[in-house]
């Protein structure tokens, strides 16, 4: 029988335990086609117990698969918008009117993510249709979570109701294996106050995993603070009962107490320190999603706060709308390119696996001796460090 092992050198090592190795190593051997990972970890220890090992040289990094923890597959046919964070809301009514969002279109999003090599997403739901296909038979794991957009605080009792209901009948669904149900209120302005405290509670007594977008946009800070902005003219009449808190939109959900029910938070670009530490404490992860954000003129992801801070952070693509994409290994080398030399190549792998498993509460692979090789993957975008730290 041949018997084959090769030392894969890559930048970032990582078999989903402990810290990822930089400059680390993958052993692999190769049993007449049956291949399994015999070791993660250092070079020279590698180099030690292996010396006669083919080195092989696997790229930027070797990981259990990353996840993709924030997507809107039902807008996968959505065409890609550059332009400011208003327009591209309108551009995603405006393609909602038309028909353009729904089943067909998240079947695609699971056929991109599928071939992109993602198996674990967390997905915002805005039909039953895709819901009901979501859970029972799409291809993919994860958290669908079911988008409520009620922000007339006249509608929050029959809109809680009504979400109950349907989480009740969506939760019927879940099969071992597949996709789990979540709740996702769009954001901190589009959901009114009382009814986004009565489903943050509601998350909380039946562990629904939650996720929310908040700091997105710099005309969101703008609105909770002030009450005006473009995005007031943006949303007119939806908004009529809108009084701004004046407290930053992170810190109008911690005051509200929605922060308890640790949602994972999509963006946070538009955050301060005193936010960032209120995201750390209250235990929440924050999913960054870079592409959307510059494509957006969002901002910059302030990486290097959420490093100091301990926080942690997922990555996401967003909706095709927003991102040329939905491959989670591409969003995270426009991280590398956006932040420079302020984030780590280790960290960033780590965000992309285990950040985004516990964005969605999810178990995250470990890698031991004797695993299939597919275990692991090989990176195939190239991630250019420590570039000149320029902001977008
Ligand atoms: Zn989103």
């Amino acid at each position: 029988m041949s018997l084959q092992r090769s030392r894969l050198t890559a930048r970032v090592a990582y078999g989903g335990l402990g810290r990822p190795v930089e400059h680390g190593v993958v052993v692999m051997q190769d049993a007449a086609g049956d291949e399994r990972i015999l070791f993660v970890g250092e070079a020279d220890e590698a180099e030690r117990r292996w010396p006669d090992a083919v080195p092989k040289d696997a790229g930027f990094a070797m990981s259990p698969p990353p996840v993709n923890a924030h997507a809107h597959l039902d807008l996968t046919t959505m065409p890609f918008v550059e332009d400011a964070y208003e327009t591209f809301i309108r551009a995603v009514i405006a393609h909602g009117r038309n028909g353009g969002r729904g089943l067909e279109a998240a079947k695609r999003g699971v056929a991109e993510l599928r071939a992109a090599g993602t198996h674990t997403v967390g997905d915002i739901v805005a039909d039953e249709v895709t819901m009901r296909w979501l859970l029972s038979e799409a291809d993919v794991q994860g958290v669908a979570y079911w988008e409520v957009f009620a922000p007339d605080p006249a509608d929050a009792d029959r809109t809680f109701e009504d979400t109950v209901e349907k989480l009740r009948a969506f939760r019927a669904l879940e099969r071992p294996g597949k996709m789990r149900v979540g709740l996702a209120p769009h954001t901190p302005h589009t959901v009114s106050t009382p009814l986004l405290q009565r489903l943050a509670r509601l998350a909380q007594a039946n562990d629904l995993p939650m996720q929310i977008h908040v700091a997105e946009s710099p005309s969101e800070v703008t609105l909770h603070a002030t009450g005006d902005g473009p995005l007031r003219a943006l949303m007119g009449p939806l908004l009529a009962n809108f009084t701004p808190s004046g407290l930053s939109p992170v810190q109008y959900l911690a005051d509200l107490g929605v922060l308890e029910a640790r949602p994972t938070l999509v963006h946070g670009v538009q955050v301060d320190e005193a936010d960032v530490r209120t995201i750390q404490r209250a235990g929440s992860v924050v999913v960054h999603c870079p592409r959307s954000n510059a494509a957006l003129q969002c901002g910059r992801f302030p990486w290097e706060l959420y490093a100091k801070h301990g926080a942690t952070v997922a990555f996401g693509t967003d909706s095709r709308g927003s991102s040329p994409s939905l491959d989670v290994q591409e969003e995270v080398s426009a991280a590398a390119g956006q932040h420079g030399a302020r984030a780590n190549p280790a960290a960033l792998v780590w965000s992309a696996v285990k950040g985004g498993h516990r964005a969605l509460g999810s178990t995250p692979p470990r890698i031991v001796r004797g695993d299939p090789a597919e275990g692991l993957v090989t990176w195939r975008v190239q991630v250019h460090e420590a570039r000149p730290v320029s902001d977008i």
